[in-house]
């Protein structure tokens, strides 16, 4: 019997890919959501499952609301409930604010805060079937430090926070909690050229002195996912080594 059943967006690869192997080995039933990169998810799928996991791949993008609603639906139908939504899929597009394109403003508010609402729609319909849900949202330290070149980005996290928090007022009434997690610097694909360009200034600025690994933050998110979590709701965790302090 597994645990839980939980959904993962953006789950092919970086902080995604480690967060659905950590609830995986806690005994969960994962659904490995990817976009684009089905062989990536698949290797995810497979990594699970080479440890005594259970684990799918399932395509979806976040940006729309069918195919948000047909990926819950899918897993509803496959695992008889749905549990545990970790809104993790996020993407950058770095410019000066004064340059910044239509395009790049309304791609990244897109996928990082309507996806994250567009999926926690889909998928808190069934928690509540349920009787008992987590809906963990991936914000970044950018929301409340801001970045150069990231007004779309922060402004999209910071918006997801308050998302957090309205969700979580909503929810609780039904046993759903709902929070955030804020990485700092994790070395992914995303982070890869801003530590190779602006490392050297960043890195100092950690009070660890060092960027974070995808597995740091996958263990938050398996806690706050987990029963031990039971009286954490609209909250806004920040795993960064001591960014800024
Ligand atoms: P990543 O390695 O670039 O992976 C992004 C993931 O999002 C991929 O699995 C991608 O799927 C998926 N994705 C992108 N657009 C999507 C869409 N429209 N619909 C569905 N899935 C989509 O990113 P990461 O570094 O692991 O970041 C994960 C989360 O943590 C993001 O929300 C990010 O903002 C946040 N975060 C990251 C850092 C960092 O330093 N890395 C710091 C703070 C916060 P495909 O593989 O199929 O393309």
């Amino acid at each position: 019997m597994h645990k839980r059943v939980a959904l993962v967006s953006g789950a092919s690869r970086g902080i995604g890919r480690a967060i659905a192997i950590g609830l995986a080995q806690r005994g969960h039933h994962v659904a490995v959501g990817y976009q684009t990169r089905a062989d990536a998810a698949q290797a995810t799928v497979e990594e699970i499952q080479r440890t005594g996991g259970s684990a799918y791949p399932v395509q979806l993008d976040v940006t729309d609301p069918a195919s948000c609603q047909a990926a819950a639906e899918a897993i509803k139908q496959r695992c008889g409930r749905l549990d545990i939504l970790v809104n993790n899929a996020g993407i950058v597009d770095e410019s000066p604010a004064l340059a910044m394109s239509d395009t790049a403003w309304a791609r990244v508010l897109d996928v990082c805060l309507t996806g994250s609402f567009n999926l926690a729609r889909a998928c808190a319909k069934f928690m509540v079937l349920g009787r008992w849900g987590r809906i963990i949202n991936l914000s970044s330290v950018v929301a409340s430090h801001g970045g150069r070149g990231q007004a779309n980005y922060a402004a999209a996290k910071a918006g997801l926070e308050g998302l957090t928090r309205a969700l979580a007022v909503e929810l609780a009434p039904r046993n759903i909690l709902v929070n955030a997690v804020a990485p700092g610097v994790i070395e992914t694909d995303m982070s890869q050229a801003v530590l190779a360009q602006h490392g050297e200034r960043i890195l100092p600025n950690i009070l660890l002195k060092r960027a974070g690994q995808p597995d740091e933050v996958a263990g938050l998110v398996a806690f706050l996912a987990s029963d031990e979590a039971s009286y954490i709701t609209g909250q806004v965790l920040h795993v960064d080594g001591g960014f800024g302090l």
